[in-house]
């Protein structure tokens, strides 16, 4: 059987001996990147001699892209147009951050949609993928003004919880600044790797991640040289910041500063956050703290502070309970436990959770970096340049389907290890529809016409439903002899098709380089491509919706409100057919705004007709 005919060692199609792939952490707060220097990971620093670079962009007037501290200035300055925390948006739908939605200080457009998420900035459109990207190109930009050479090739950090379309958007990201991302590992294996652990066979391991806004815990398997995620758990918000509201508190009790101007508001709340963040920071290796802040004495005690943060410790030792539940494990199963994140610098948190596991803690790196660190490792294996870990063989190029418009949707990414299996849910989007067909594609490239066709066929009767209702699970299945079999499934009925295709046949080494390279040097024009066309089906999809909630509400409707609704639908409508894709998405935005109370409204008739027991 023919195997996918690449260098499996490395993944990759021109690899040249040590060549340098550098290691990312996208993080939520701060992002690094870091790379292998003679067989050690070293963190890249800026003129500051600082590692960690803000994950805040920030759009100036002129069209100017601030990236890292200099955007994180511009929070105080121009909130409006400064972005931060976008991790918590990427490959998230609109439904998805419904509930975290008022965290943001910054314009998240919610149509109320299953579509992925876009944030306003400037009257401008930006996909949490694109913002992303400007983070990872200031990395590109820094490691190569350090390293002298032009750096493409990265592997890249997320969460263990992280879905198919979170690793897709960070994928796509990687692209679209320039990088061929060769891996997308979990942030609990890289710092893993950073201490060197995974070399010895059939260890199981806890890696505590306590930053500034978000916790997690994972438990993990080390096999023959492959990392299992066995369970993860955590809070999303529950971090360090949390430690710094618990001082200012104490402080605003103890002084009575309740009704106190000066240290309520944007600046003195801000400055006393600030004091209580240095006093934690302080009181890692000291035993008191004290300051004066408006001719005020601010004084802490270690114990103090230890007393203050214990019940949101707790808090995170529940979540190790949990995670240890889920895994099936007890604590004597864990061999080692491994503290990532700025926050595990407080001695109480190391205490604490060496008792917990009853062992003493990983924690001779810097926190901060040991995830950047680990990616770097991995990426030193990928290039060849560490030869006592194993690697399995791997997808050389992404499989998917061709979805609504002729976009490419990816099933199994690119560098996946095989044997592998994944599958996603669509749907019809004509109402009665019986027929569906799947076509199957091979390449990077956003839109299909641009990659290339492994097979199509059709899955036939469909029971007539209306559209959106049908369930139609597509499923990849790679065996380990590179044969792909795709599988189509009604769900409701039951109806099924399958064939099975050979995914590198009849295609050479050449044209997959060539493929990757296309996709690369084309990521930004594909990414304006699939925006557009993602815009108009959401558009279009909307303006189908409307419609019927017009033919279906006329009786409760008032003359003016059909008329709105027709004028600002007819404007969507108008928009749809350029290719303006911000102009379709404040045309959208607009008739959201505007029938959003209408539609409560009516839904509320509804309900009051339907209590009284009339016909609806
Ligand atoms: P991260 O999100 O991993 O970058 O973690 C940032 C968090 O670590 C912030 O809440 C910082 O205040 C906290 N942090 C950084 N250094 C220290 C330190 N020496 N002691 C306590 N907390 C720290």
């Amino acid at each position: 059987m023919a195997r996918f005919s690449i260098d499996l060692k490395s993944g990759d199609l021109s690899n040249q001996p040590n060549e340098i792939i550098v290691g990312i952490d996208l993080g939520t707060t701060n992002s690094l990147v870091a790379y292998v220097n003679e067989g050690v990971g070293v963190a890249v620093k800026d003129e500051n001699k600082k590692t960690l670079v803000p994950s805040i962009v920030h759009f100036g007037n002129s069209g100017r892209i601030k990236v890292g501290e200099e955007a994180h200035r511009m929070l105080v300055e121009d909130p409006q147009n400064t972005v931060y925390s976008v991790k918590r948006l990427l490959g998230k739908s609109y439904a998805d951050v419904e509930q975290i939605e008022s965290y943001f200080g910054y314009d998240v457009i919610d149509d109320g949609t299953d579509n992925l998420v876009k944030i306003k900035v400037r009257d401008r459109f930006y996909t949490p993928t694109e913002l992303s990207a400007e983070i990872l190109k200031s990395l590109k930009i820094k490691v190569e003004e350090e390293l002298g050479i032009s750096v493409s090739k990265a592997v890249i950090t997320v969460p263990a919880y992280f879905n198919d379309s979170q690793r897709q958007a960070t994928r796509d990201a990687g692209k679209l600044a320039g990088l061929d991302v060769l891996r997308i590992i979990n942030e609990p294996t890289a710092a893993s790797l950073a201490y060197g652990l995974g070399k010895n066979d059939d260890q199981k391991i806890a890696v505590y991640d306590l930053g500034g806004g978000t916790f997690d815990i994972s438990i993990l398997h080390i096999q023959d040289g492959v990392f299992e995620v066995l369970s993860t758990n955590g809070d999303t918000f529950l971090g360090g910041d949390d430690f710094d509201r618990a001082i200012v508190e104490h402080w605003i009790n103890e002084h009575e500063l309740g009704s106190s101007l000066k240290f309520s508001g944007k600046s003195g709340g801000q400055a006393l956050r600030l004091l209580a963040e240095k006093a934690k920071k302080h009181l890692s290796s000291n035993d008191d703290y004290h300051a004066y802040l408006e001719g005020i004495e601010f004084a802490l005690t270690k114990r103090q502070f230890e007393q203050l943060i214990l019940p949101i410790l707790e808090r995170t030792i529940a979540c190790c309970q949990q995670a240890l539940k889920d895994a099936k494990l007890d604590v004597d199963d864990i061999q080692h436990v491994v503290m990532v994140g700025g926050s595990t610098r407080v001695d109480l948190v190391k205490k604490l959770i060496g008792n917990f596991f009853q062992k003493p803690v990983y924690d001779d790196l810097d926190p901060d970096e040991v995830v950047a660190i680990g990616a770097a490792i991995q990426a030193d294996v990928l290039a060849g340049n560490q030869k006592d870990v194993l690697l399995l063989d791997i997808t050389p190029l992404s499989l998917g389907i061709e979805t609504m418009g002729g976009l490419m949707d990816t099933i199994i990414p690119r560098n996946t290890k095989v044997p592998s299996k994944a599958g996603r849910q669509y749907t019809t989007s004509i109402d009665g529809q019986k027929n569906l067909k799947i076509s199957v594609f091979q390449g990077e490239r956003d839109l299909v016409e641009h990659n290339r066709k492994l097979g199509e066929f059709i899955l036939r009767n469909i029971p007539p439903m209306p559209a959106g209702l049908p369930k139609i699970e597509v499923q990849f299945i790679i065996n380990a002899d590179g044969i792909l079999k795709v599988k189509a499934k009604e769900l409701r009925s039951g109806v099924e098709q399958v064939i099975d295709i050979k995914p590198t046949y009849g295609i050479s080494e050449e044209d997959m380089g060539r493929m990757l390279l296309d996709s690369i040097q084309n990521a930004q024009t594909d990414m304006n491509s699939r925006a557009i066309l993602e815009a108009k089906n959401e558009g279009n999809h909307i303006v189908h919706s409307t419609e019927k909630f017009l033919e279906q509400n006329k009786e409760v409707l008032s003359p003016s409100e059909v008329e709105g609704i027709i004028s600002l639908k007819n404007d969507l409508k108008s928009a749809i057919t350029g290719d303006d894709k911000d102009l379709i998405n404040s045309a959208i935005q607009d008739l959201n705004l505007y029938s959003a109370p209408i539609a409560h409204k009516v839904m509320d008739i509804v309900i009051r007709k339907a209590m009284k027991g009339q016909k609806v």
